[in-house]
């Protein structure tokens, strides 16, 4: 099985490094034809404001958007990713695919602390808290009714899921904790197995 990544900017090879550890092959992603045969999307973190813009430039939001709207293609926006992934943005609003109905609010933890690290309580990877990295992280202000709180901090979420859709404000590819790849793999597996 092969997942994508957007590989334009960002913590692409941390990404790579960690799917590849659990045997599954991450291609990068750059125009529309890099996504073909690729059962999950990767955006990783970085600078959502240039992501955005490339993808665009590229054609690869809206191959993406096409691709999305077949339905149950697994998409996984990690901190810049999620930002690209939410239908309302607060702050300096970037060229995005808009999937998942929330709201996010860049660097909304990043203004009081610009990045740490938290053990976080995620009730589907299990009871062992989660090493949560955040570095400028957007805040979820506000998510759809269609949209699963997976994880808060301090009363707020962040991680959350929507049908085929995973977002993280914080960075799992940045420790050596591979359960939120684990669980984002599975996604791709259950999407594989209904094509076939
Ligand atoms: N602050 C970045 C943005 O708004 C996201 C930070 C990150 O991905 N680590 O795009």
């Amino acid at each position: 099985m092969k997942i994508g990544i957007i590989a334009i900017q960002g913590d692409v090879r941390e990404h790579q490094a960690k799917f590849e550890s659990l045997g599954v092959e991450l291609a990068t992603v750059r125009k529309p034809r890099d996504l073909e045969g690729a059962a999950g999307l990767v955006i990783p973190g970085g600078e959502s404001t240039t992501i955005g813009m490339l993808m665009q430039e590229y054609g690869v939001l809206d191959a993406i958007r096409d691709r999305a709207a077949t339905g149950g293609w697994p998409i996984w926006g990690t901190c810049a990713g999620l930002i690209l992934l939410a239908a309302e943005v607060i702050g300096p609003s970037p060229a995005r695919l808009g999937l998942i109905d929330m709201t996010a609010d860049r660097n909304a933890w990043g203004r009081q602390v610009s990045s740490f690290e938290v053990p976080l309580t995620v009730p589907v990877l299990g009871d062992r808290p989660f090493p949560a990295v955040f570095i400028r992280a957007p805040r979820i202000r506000r998510i759809g009714l269609g949209v699963t709180a997976l994880a808060s901090l301090d009363g707020q979420v962040v991680m959350a899921e929507a049908g085929p859709y995973l977002v993280s404000a914080f960075h799992p590819e940045l420790t050596d904790d591979t359960r939120v790849h684990e669980y984002f793999i599975n996604k791709a597996r259950n999407y594989s197995a209904m094509l076939s």
